[in-house]
């Protein structure tokens, strides 16, 4: 009893390292190594000299992947468990936290294009975390006899306004005007949630289809960058899955579990870190990255157990608020460069997911 009484009081918020390998470029330049990995330990040590400056700190997490750790390590050792909840009927979250360039888009959708070595359902050894996550769920869900549903949905989020990533539209043949009315709006549904007026909520029947959804999605997020003048690195997206899986109880009685799992490329952390040293000129400029300010904000309250949490002052976590704190799990993936022209940014990084352990 007290042992599920101490789980229930405890957050579930797990915190993973992922360092990317050198670039080719960081390759043919030499860059020097800063970062080091040590996986057993859950270890991260970052360690400089130069010109008498020394920098030597070690910041220890729930599981650290070196350069080495292929997409299926993280997938199979962090990811699994947390998909599990939601076949469970629980929502959870996994976001890629990190400097613009460290892989949050490769760990979350990874090289995913169809290969053709990719027969019978398998996945391309590069495929992220989202491909992996439908996979599991199909198989789950087909290994059952079950009737189920599988939604998903695809956003992004800029500057506090929601595009949709589904929606059918050619965004390169809508005038300027019309494309800044394809905003949608965030609206109370009047039972204590939020929902997006006019997303496109795919109905998705087998893992396949998946790849074809991320592809329109990566490539209407690439075409509105460019026609809007804008830098990705400013982007969120959200891809969420639900699921709803019709069960009958021993007793005869039908029962609906509903879960929902949902996978968050964040902007470049670099536009806190620095908006955050000029806060008030950055403000004037509509720089700061609200959502991604008050995400660091909302899981400081969830993790430290304040009464308060501000869902509210942004609409990230207003879209989230029925999957953080409670009864859902959270992982933060955080990732950061190896090489030493990223140390101010590598270490604000571990010390931002740090602090959310
Ligand atoms: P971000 O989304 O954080 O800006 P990307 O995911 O676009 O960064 O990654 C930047 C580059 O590094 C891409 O070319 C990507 O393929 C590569 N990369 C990132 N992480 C890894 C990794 N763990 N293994 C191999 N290549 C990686
Ligand atoms: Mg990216």
């Amino acid at each position: 009893m007290s042992n599920r009484h101490e789980k229930e009081k405890s957050v579930n918020v797990q915190v993973l390292l992922r360092c990317r390998p050198f670039s080719e470029d960081e390759v043919r330049n030499n860059a020097p190594q800063v970062v080091t990995c040590n996986e057993y330990q859950r270890e991260v040590a970052v360690s400089q000299n130069i010109a008498g400056k020394h920098i030597d700190r070690v910041f220890m997490f729930d599981k650290v992947f070196g350069p080495s750790a292929q997409q299926r390590d993280l997938y199979d050792q962090a990811i699994i468990p947390i998909v599990n909840e939601v076949l469970e009927g629980f929502n959870c979250t996994i976001f890629a936290y990190g400097q613009t360039g460290t892989g949050k888009t490769y760990t979350m959708e990874g090289e995913c294009k169809r290969s053709k070595s990719g027969h019978n359902g398998e996945l391309p050894p590069g495929a992220g975390v989202i491909p992996r996550a439908v996979k599991q769920i199909f198989d789950m869900l087909e290994s059952q006899n079950a009737e189920y549903s599988v939604k998903v949905t695809f956003l992004e989020l800029y500057n506090e306004e929601i595009t949709d990533l589904l929606a059918p539209e050619d965004l390169s043949k809508v005038s300027a005007e019309d494309r800044q009315k394809k905003q949608l709006p965030l609206m109370e549904d009047g039972k204590g949630g939020v929902l997006v007026r006019g997303l496109e909520e795919e109905i998705v029947t087998s893992a396949s289809e998946i790849f074809t959804l991320l592809e329109r999605g990566s490539a209407k997020r690439r075409t509105a960058e460019t026609l809007l003048n804008k830098q990705s690195s400013r982007s969120h997206s959200l891809f969420s899955i639900t699921i709803h899986i019709k069960e009958a109880t021993p007793e005869g009685e039908e029962l609906i579990k509903c879960g929902k799992l949902n996978l968050v490329d964040l902007a470049g952390s670099e536009n806190i870190s620095r908006s955050g040293a000029r806060e008030g000129r950055a403000r004037e400029a509509g720089e700061i990255n609200k959502s991604l300010l008050t995400l660091g904000r909302v899981i400081s309250a969830l993790v430290e157990h304040l009464g308060h949490v501000p869902y509210r002052d942004s609409k990230l976590t207003r879209l989230l608020r029925d999957s953080l704190g409670g009864r859902t799990k959270t992982c933060i993936i955080a990732t950061v460069s190896p090489a030493v022209h990223c140390l101010e940014e590598t270490l604000s990084t571990l010390d931002y997911a740090h602090r959310a352990k």
